[in-house]
């Protein structure tokens, strides 16, 4: 076998494929192999390199692709990109109907998704920043013309051999971020809801979807609450004990939850103002060495929190004359 590619256990495979230059440092592609049926889960980003890699691992298990579904997590291009060779070839790819109409919303400059992306950049204060929607990851590595799917939206089965999968909401990452769970074998591949090491990035994604980071936290909940024997996680190693790993999740967040407040009570906050003021594991000293593909990340971020707090009742904003959004503690007015 390949040095990239370990079965996990009986009929699963896992190829941990190099992200360069992305802090994510790789993707856990998952295969499943069985007689009559195979499944790949998700796909990396839209390269050459990743390309190579993806021919050399289907030639090394003898993929069948007549006989392969791809599966699609979430919409991020790490997870969708290469989504495009897999349809040229036929492979039926599966994806849930949320993630795919903002996969559809998102591949031109123009189209709605990064039209809003650039406008929430305003809203937040990041105007001074200079970021161009060129400089996103998820533009930059973003497949580039839209595919056959079918959708996979929570409580639909999946049968693969023997693996009688549910497919399961794992909504706060993406507004449509789909797992599958296989409740005999207690297996549940959660794409980047639960990963170890790093903290999944919650967005803020607009109004109507709302509070994402509360949908992310009810979430980590329910999948605390499954029986899982095998967590398999779409970056960094594999988790032993889910229970622990949502547990710090969560304090995680909570703290980034006091760290928000206390810059509220200082004054009322930009959204940039709020990022600026949490903690970020990153090796740039401050704002400033930021990149600025990160800046989008972290600000978006940062408007997850401010509106779990409003949700919560703990804050609210109001825009000023240029559209800029301030947030202040409401027990403060
Ligand atoms: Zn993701």
């Amino acid at each position: 076998m390949l040095d990239y590619i370990r079965k996990l256990q009986d009929n699963i495979y896992l190829a941990e494929i190099p992200l360069k230059g992305n802090p994510l440092k790789a993707i856990n592609i998952y295969i499943i192999k069985t007689d009559d049926k195979n499944m790949i889960i998700d796909t990396g980003f839209n390269t050459e390199e990743i390309l190579d890699y993806t021919k050399a691992f289907i030639k090394d298990l003898d993929l069948d692709l007549d006989k392969t579904e791809l599966f699609l997590t979430h919409l991020h291009s790490d997870h969708t990109g290469l989504a495009n060779f897999y349809d040229d070839l036929g492979v039926k790819i599966r994806v849930s109907s949320v993630d795919e109409q903002i996969l559809e919303e998102s591949m031109e400059k123009e189209d709605p998704h990064w039209v809003l992306t650039q406008e929430l950049g305003h809203m937040q204060g990041l105007d001074i920043d200079g970021l161009d929607i060129e400089d996103h990851p998820g533009f930059k590595f973003r497949p580039r013309k839209k595919f056959n799917f079918t959708p996979a939206n929570p409580g639909d089965h999946i049968q693969v051999g023997d693996f009688n999968f549910e497919v399961v909401d794992l909504s706060g990452h993406t507004p449509g971020m789909v797992g599958l769970y296989d409740k005999e074998k207690s297996t549940l591949f959660c794409g980047d809801h639960i990963l170890g090491k790093i903290t999944p990035n919650i967005q803020f994604w607009n109004y109507e979807v709302g509070d994402s980071l509360g949908t992310y936290l009810k979430n980590l909940e329910k999948v605390r609450d499954l029986n899982i024997k095998h967590l398999y996680s779409s970056h960094r190693f594999l988790i032993d004990d889910v229970a622990e790993r949502v547990e710090e999740l969560k304090a995680h967040h909570q703290k980034r939850l006091d760290e928000a407040v206390n810059a509220m009570t200082k004054k009322d906050c930009t959204v940039r103002d709020i990022t600026k003021s949490l903690q970020w594991d990153i090796s740039a000293k401050n704002w400033d060495e930021f990149p600025k593909s990160q800046k989008w990340f972290a600000a978006g971020e940062a408007h997850a929190h401010v509106e779990h707090l409003r949700a919560l009742g703990i804050c609210d904003f109001y825009k000023d004359d240029d559209g800029v959004l301030y947030y202040y503690l409401t027990d403060k007015k």
